[in-house]
This record gives structure tokens, C-alpha cells and sequence, in this order.
């Protein structure tokens, strides 16, 4: 865990990556999105400012900053381009197993490669029967002297295709357990074979991919941690996934927000701003009601993780109210719009679009509530061990 950072220098990095996303993502990210076209330039950017290493420990080559400064960097991303909080996220949360779960010569190995975005991390744990049922998975992984075999199909991995580091949940006779697969990006590797490309409603831009693994061959030291223990490693840093789905959620609420109240007080009805018909009133309140909740259960979920505390529940309530309330705001916001909001001429369509994958991404909202009260249950308790 790295130590809180100064809060000049967080708003100093946030403010950056605000100017950056003004300049370089907002102008381009619709064309680009309608085009499903893959930010490459936007991402070398974000290499170079250094944010793939955001959380990683200085001494591995990372910014080393905190997880406020994390958040207020995903949420800049959102704002601009949701899809771009997502290139950071599933490498972020392979960072994580690495630097919390990995061995020192793991960690010294992979978390500069990672904070450099030399290569990039992908977390692949789902699977077409593992989703929300996350102790299905029946991908393989079976030693052979001093290799492991793996084989089987994971779905819905992010980054997949680019991706030169994935974090894999594969069961082994001990139970499920975690790997850290190096590859090459690209179609084909070993073993491994992209096999699809799944289209999606929106987070266009960024692959999602199924992924086949026909005994494909990874060094015995590819393992992290012990056998059997991988979900837990993968569960406990999925608690980042979910904040960041969270300040992912409070970007796009903000910017469908700042979209509505822009487009409320030019827009003419009856003679006067739209802005000025209580109906549309009570919308901006509600919608800006939500989304300050949203920001502060985000904020207080960071503060908690940071601070080294459980913070499964937090992160569950966050990412379950500011990924509602993202929906919410994006689909007010399209209805302040009238017809133009469901063109494709404004970008309210695209957070409209974006806005439902965070419903389900990193464990879907019905499960959140299952996790929230397990935890509540357990902490009534006193036990302790995560779902
Ligand atoms: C665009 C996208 C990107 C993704 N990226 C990644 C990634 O990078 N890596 C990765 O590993 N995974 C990824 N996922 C997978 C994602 O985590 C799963 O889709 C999600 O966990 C839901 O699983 P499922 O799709 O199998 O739905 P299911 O588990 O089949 O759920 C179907 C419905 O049943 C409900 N449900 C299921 N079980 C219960 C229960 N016990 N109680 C109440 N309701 C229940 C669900 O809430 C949902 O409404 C991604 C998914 C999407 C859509």
C-alpha cells in the first residue's frame, strides 16, 4: 500500500489529466467511438503522464500515489471518454494482485513493466458460465514438471487482445487459482488464441475479447501466491475494480450533468429557458443530488481501502449507488435534450450508451447488495473473511 499523497500534488495530477482530457479526448472521443476506433494516441499520451503506473509503489518504477488521486484520475478519464477509465482499470487491478498477493521477485519483475505501460494488464476471470457465479470457473491448470498447462475459455476479458500481462483465474487441483500469464499482444500466442471480439451497446474503442487457451505452457513461478487461494487475492482487489467503476460512474453522471444544465438554460420553450420550467428544475436537483452522493460514497470507499480498513462494503455501496445513479443521470439528461439528446450529433447519446456496463462490470448491482449485506452481517459478528 502506498502512502497517502500530499493533496497539492493530488489536484495538481488531477488537474493535469483534466487539461489533458479537454484537449486531446473530449474534441475526438464521439468520431472515435462511433468508429470503435482504439485510442492509440491517447493511450501512448497516458503512458507517457505516467497513468498506468498511477498506484504502483515508486520503487517499482510507479507515481506511487494514493487512491484519492486514483479516483479523481478515473473520474477526469470518464468524464471525457468512459472507455478510457476502462484501459486503466483491468491493468490497474493486475498491478494490485501483483503488488499485494505477488512474491518480491514477482513484484520486481512485473510492476515496472506494468507501470511504464510497456505492457499493459488485463484481469480474466469470468467466464461464459462464470460470472456472478465466480467459484464456476473451469478453465484448467494442471503442473507438468515444471510448467503449468492451462486450458479453457475465459470471456469478457478487457484489454485481452493488447493486453501483454493478464491475470488469470484458472482452477488447479487445489481450487481456483491465480496466474500471471505473459504474452505478446496480439491475436495469437502459445497457446492462446483471441477468438472473438465481443460487439458491445457502447465502452467501444477498447476491446472486450473471448479468449482460448489450448494447453498453453506458463513457467511453475507464474503462480502468485499459494494454489487454491486466487479468488480471494482476485476478490480483494476487485474492491479497486469497484471503486473504480464508482469514480467511473461519477465521471460520465458529471459530464451527462454539466451536458443538461449547459443545454437547459440555452434551449427556448414558451418563451424562456427550459432551465426555467420547474419540471426541468426538479431534474437538475435531482441529478445533481445524486451525483454529489455518488462522488462522496466514491470518496469515502478510497479513503477507507487507502487507510489499509475492510472496505468491501464501501466499495460495493459505491459502485452500486453511483453506477445507478450514472444511469439515471444519463438517461435525464438525454430527455433534457428533447430529440437532439438522442442524436448522435451530441455526446449525450454515447453517456447513455456507456452508463449501463457500469450496472454490471466488476460484479452486477444485484450481487453488490449480496456482497453489502454479507459484510454488514459479518462485521455484526465480528468474522472476518470476505465473501
Ligand atoms: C463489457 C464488459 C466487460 C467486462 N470485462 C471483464 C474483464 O475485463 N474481466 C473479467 O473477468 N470479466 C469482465 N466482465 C464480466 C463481468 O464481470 C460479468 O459479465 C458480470 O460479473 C456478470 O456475469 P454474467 O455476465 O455471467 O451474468 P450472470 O451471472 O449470468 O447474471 C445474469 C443476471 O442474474 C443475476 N444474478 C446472478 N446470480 C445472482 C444471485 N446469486 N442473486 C441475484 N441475482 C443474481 C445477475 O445480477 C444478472 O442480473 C465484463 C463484462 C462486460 C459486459
Amino acid at each position: 500500500m502506498v502512502a497517502a499523497t500530499d493533496p497539492d500534488v493530488r489536484l495538481e495530477v488531477i488537474e493535469n489529466v483534466r487539461r489533458f482530457v479537454a484537449r486531446e479526448v473530449i474534441p475526438v472521443a464521439s468520431e472515435m467511438e462511433h468508429g470503435d476506433v482504439y485510442p492509440e494516441s491517447i493511450v501512448e499520451q497516458m503512458k507517457a503522464m505516467g497513468l498506468f503506473g498511477i498506484t504502483i509503489p515508486e520503487e517499482h518504477g510507479g507515481l506511487g500515489l494514493d487512491l484519492l488521486t486514483y479516483i479523481g484520475v478515473v473520474e477526469e478519464l470518464a468524464y471525457g471518454w468512459m472507455s478510457l477509465s476502462g484501459v486503466v482499470n483491468t491493468h490497474t487491478i493486475a498491478a494490485i494482485i501483483i503488488a499485494s498477493s505477488g512474491s518480491d521477485e514477482q513484484r520486481a519483475r512485473w510492476l515496472p513493466q506494468l507501470a511504464s505501460g510497456e505492457r499493459r494488464g488485463c484481469l480474466s476471470l469470468s467466464e461464459s458460465d462464470a460470472g456472478s457465479d465466480t467459484r464456476n470457473v473451469a478453465c484448467r491448470a494442471e503442473r507438468d514438471g515444471d510448467e503449468w498447462a492451462i486450458n479453457g475459455t475465459k470471456m469478457w476479458v478487457t484489454n485481452g487482445e493488447r493486453a501483454g500481462l493478464v491475470a488469470l483465474a484458472a482452477r488447479s487441483p487445489e481450487g481456483i487459482s491465480c496466474f500471471i500469464v505473459e504474452k505478446d499482444p496480439g491475436p495469437q500466442f502459445g497457446g492462446i488464441t483471441v477468438s472473438r471480439n465481443i460487439g458491445k451497446l457502447g465502452y467501444k474503442g477498447i476491446e472486450t475479447v473471448e479468449m482460448v487457451y489450448a494447453d498453453h505452457r506458463i513457467p511453475a513461478d507464474a503462480l502468485v501466491g499459494e494454489p487454491g487461494r486466487g479468488l480471494g487475492y482476485i476478490l480483494s482487489a476487485l474492491e479497486v475494480g469497484r471503486i473504480n467503476i464508482a469514480a467511473r460512474a461519477v465521471g460520465v453522471a458529471r459530464a451527462a450533468f454539466d451536458a443538461a444544465i449547459d443545454y437547459a438554460q440555452q434551449r427556448h420553450t414558451m418563451g424562456r429557458p427550459i432551465a426555467e420550467h420547474q419540471a426541468i428544475q426538479i431534474k437538475l436537483a435531482d441529478m445533481a443530488t445524486k451525483l454529489e452522493a455518488a462522488r462522496l460514497l466514491t470518496r469515502h470507499a478510497a479513503e477507507r481501502r487507502q487507510a489499509g480498513e475492510r472496505a468491501d462494503v464501501e466499495a460495493g455501496m459505491a459502485k452500486l449507488f453511483a453506477s445507478e445513479a450514472a444511469f439515471e443521470i444519463a438517461t435525464d439528461a438525454l430527455r433534457v435534450h428533447g430529440g437532439v439528446g438522442y442524436s448522435t450529433e451530441l455526446p449525450v447519446e454515447r453517456y447513455y450508451r456507456d452508463a449501463p456496463l457500469m450496472l454490471i462490470g466488476e460484479g452486477t448491482n444485484e450481487i453488490q447488495r449480496l456482497v453489502i449485506a454479507r459484510g454488514l452481517l459479518a462485521r455484526r459478528s465480528g468474522a472476518g473473511p470476505r465473501q
